[in-house]
């Protein structure tokens, strides 16, 4: 092994014994938690050295650097999750490599998604991402809809043709009510995928959690975790 690939082995370990510590706590089985590793900043060879570890989901927050190292790692059995914020003129080369867009936020998104998914003949699997800390135009500063825009953006996925509603993606929020109190919000996430799923019973992962409090996701219940520096390393540039 080469030494990043034993350094990529021992984080993946420590994240491995966290997320099995934090299911065990809190009464659930390991297999209820995917682990998706946030690969941005770093390169497609780490990302061939993951899959050999056995990572099967992998996400990107840049076009531009996620197209180029999706399409080298092509041949490798993962799958692709965008969770950036998403400009409508990167959507046709995202529809290109994601399986997965978990930043939903915005009808004209949606529409744009659709579009270019029907014309890759792809069906691409859709999160709404929740923002908590949503100002009076709806939005949050990271991106994300307020919990009041869920249900008419959720239809609109269910309706659109070539995507697939499969639930919802939050950030803990570093203002407002929930600033400082990731389990809280997490918690709030849940109850808004019990509402989403009386409507779409199929759209059950809650994606929530990060390096420093996937143990408060698993706690609230999440479905998937999303982990970059712990398993990677301290990113050079903010990512
Ligand atoms: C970067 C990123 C992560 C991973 O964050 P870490 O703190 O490095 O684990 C998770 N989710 C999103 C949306 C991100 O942009």
């Amino acid at each position: 092994m080469t030494d990043r690939r034993t350094e990529l082995a021992a984080n993946l370990a420590q994240v491995e014994d966290r997320i099995a510590a934090a299911c065990a706590e809190a009464g659930r089985k390991r297999e209820e938690v995917t682990l998706i590793v946030v690969t941005k900043t770093y390169p497609a060879s780490d990302v061939r050295a993951l899959a050999g570890l056995g990572v099967r989901h992998v996400a990107e927050n840049r076009d531009q650097d996620a197209a180029p190292k999706a399409a080298d790692c092509s041949d490798l059995p993962l799958s692709w999750h965008f969770v950036g914020q998403l400009q409508t003129n990167k959507v046709r080369s995202v529809a290109g490599y994601a399986d997965l867009v978990q930043s939903v936020d915005r009808s004209r998104l949606v529409t744009a998604l659709s579009k270019e998914a029907v014309r890759a003949g792809r069906e691409l699997g859709c999160l709404l991402q929740v923002a908590f800390d949503a100002d009076a135009s709806g939005r949050g500063e990271r991106g994300g809809v307020a919990p009041e825009g869920i249900e008419e953006l959720g239809d609109l996925v269910a309706n659109a043709p070539g995507l697939r509603l499969d639930g919802l993606m939050t950030v803990a929020p570093l203002t407002g009510e929930y600033a400082g109190r990731p389990q809280a919000a997490f918690e709030r996430l849940m109850d808004l995928s019990t509402d989403l799923r009386r409507a779409h019973p199929a759209a059950n992962m809650v994606s929530a959690g990060m390096s420093s409090d996937l143990e408060q996701a698993v706690a609230a219940g999440a479905t998937h975790v999303r982990v970059g520096t712990a398993v990677l390393g301290v990113r050079p540039r903010l990512g």
